[in-house]
C-alpha cells in the first residue's frame, strides 16, 4: 500500500502521518525529516540542501528524488509507504511513479489535508521550528502555491485525491482519512 499525504506547510501531514504509519503499518518518509537529519549530520546533502530550506525554497528535485530513491531500496519491509512532503512538484510525481511501477506498486491515495492560509500561518509561527519565522513562512507558502498545488490537478486527473478538512481536531482529522482510504 502507498497513501500519499499532501498540503501545504503547517497542514499538519507530520501529526497524522505519525498516527496512520501506526494504524497502516506502513514505512513513514518524510522528506523534511529526513533533510533535517541530514543537515544534523552535516553530510553532503544535507550542507547541499540546508541554503533551500532556510530560505523556504524546494531542495532541488535531483538532490530530492535521489534521496527517497536510497531510502525507498533500504526500507521495504513494512505494508507499504507512506509519504510526507513528498512529492511537491510535478517531476517529483513523476519520478516517483517510475519508482513505484519499477518495484510493482501503484499510489492507493493521495490524502489532501486542506487548511486556510490564515490558520497555516499561526501554526507554522506556534510551531516555531528553525525555519517558521514570518518571512520564510510566507515564501513557502507561495512556493507551495506555485510549485506543489500543479500536483493536485495531476492526481485529481489520474482519481487518487482525497480531500479532507484538516482544520478539526487531530483525532477528527485522523478519523476521517482511515474513512476515505
Ligand atoms: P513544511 O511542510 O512544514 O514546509 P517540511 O518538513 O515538509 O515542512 O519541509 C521543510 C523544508 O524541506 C521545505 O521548506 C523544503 O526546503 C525542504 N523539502 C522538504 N520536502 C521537499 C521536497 N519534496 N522537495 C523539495 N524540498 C523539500
Amino acid at each position: 500500500m502507498v497513501i500519499v499525504l499532501f498540503g501545504p506547510p503547517g497542514a499538519g501531514k507530520g501529526t497524522q502521518a505519525d498516527l496512520l504509519k501506526e494504524k497502516l503499518d506502513l514505512q513513514h518518509l518524510s522528506t523534511g525529516d529526513i533533510l533535517r537529519e541530514e543537515v544534523g549530520n552535516r553530510s553532503e546533502l544535507g550542507l547541499s540542501a540546508k541554503k533551500f530550506m532556510d530560505a523556504g525554497e524546494l531542495v532541488t528535485d535531483e538532490l530530492i528524488i535521489e534521496m527517497i530513491k536510497n531510502k525507498m531500496i533500504s526500507n521495504h519491509k513494512k505494508n507499504g509507504f507512506l509519504l510526507d512532503g513528498f512529492p511537491r512538484t510535478i517531476s517529483q510525481a513523476e519520478a516517483l511513479d517510475e519508482m513505484l511501477n519499477e518495484n510493482s506498486l501503484k499510489i492507493d491515495k493521495v490524502v489532501s489535508l486542506e487548511v486556510e492560509d490564515d490558520d497555516l500561518i499561526e501554526r507554522l509561527l506556534l510551531r516555531g521550528r528553525n525555519d517558521d519565522n514570518k518571512e520564510t513562512i510566507t515564501n513557502r507558502l507561495e512556493v507551495y502555491k506555485n510549485q506543489t498545488l500543479p500536483i493536485k490537478e495531476y492526481y485529481t486527473q489520474l482519481g487518487l485525491l482525497i480531500r479532507i478538512k484538516g482544520n478539526d481536531s487531530i483525532e477528527e482529522v485522523f478519523k476521517n482519512i482511515i474513512k476515505s482510504i
